[in-house]
């Protein structure tokens, strides 16, 4: 059966998907934009129904960062690859992250550097609330039990423990492997390019049809280059 996906965008892509047994909800977006996350959560139909899982992609701010929120005013569990568990047991992304990156562009050290003045300003930074996961995943996890025809695909690279999350009918949530600002690609910020390169061999055997990004838009894998 094909899951209807709401794409909710909050400048990282949150994706909601009807599952069989209620609203399963991938990453949660910068604390700094949770007025309009809560909004589309109830303009869905979350408060009514009820969230069955959240499942971040990996433990970045952008993903990780309304999770104690959200368990708290809806009760949902949380769940996430175990090696990135102690990012968000901390709510630092540094944790289990080289001190320099392998690849981090140019536009991304701007970008950084811009949203670093920029919470200077408004007092909001990188870091976010601390919480104990509910679920750690394992690669190959099937999530039938929460009424989602999808499994885990570990996908490491942005960091250790970045999860896809890949449905039956060939839709990949790649979190930050993969982004699609302007065309699809390798995200900008990877900490380990050996391991990023495995996961890229590892996800163009898996019978992908349609990627959908923690950034940028929605793309065919047969998009991406190389
Ligand atoms: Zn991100």
């Amino acid at each position: 059966m094909a899951h209807r996906i709401r794409w909710i965008d909050m400048g990282v892509n949150c994706y909601l998907v009807d599952g069989d047994s209620g609203h399963v909800l991938i990453d949660t977006g910068f604390p700094s934009k949770r007025d309009k996350l809560d909004a589309a959560l109830e303009a869905a139909g979350c408060w009514t129904d009820g969230i069955r899982l959240i499942i971040l992609t990996h433990g970045d701010v952008d993903h990780a960062g309304n999770g104690a929120h959200l368990r708290r005013t809806h009760g949902a569990p949380i769940a996430i690859h175990r090696d990135d568990a102690e990012m968000v047991r901390r709510g630092d992304m540094s944790v289990g992250r080289k001190a320099k990156p392998d690849r981090q562009t140019f536009v991304f050290r701007s970008m950084v550097r811009i949203v670093g003045l920029w919470s200077k300003v408004t007092g909001t930074g990188a870091d976010f609330e601390a919480f104990e996961p509910d679920v750690l995943l394992e690669d190959g996890q099937d999530l039938a039990g929460y009424g989602l025809n999808a499994r885990v695909v570990l996908l490491p690279g942005h960091s250790r423990g970045s999860i896809g999350i890949l449905t039956g009918d060939g839709d990949l949530f790649c979190g930050d492997l993969l982004a699609n600002y302007w065309r699809p690609g390798l995200h900008f910020y990877i900490d380990d390019m050996g391991r990023a390169n495995e996961s890229l061999g590892k996800l163009r055997g898996l019978g992908v049809r349609t990627v959908l990004p923690g950034h940028g838009k929605p793309f065919p894998l047969a998009r991406l280059p190389g």
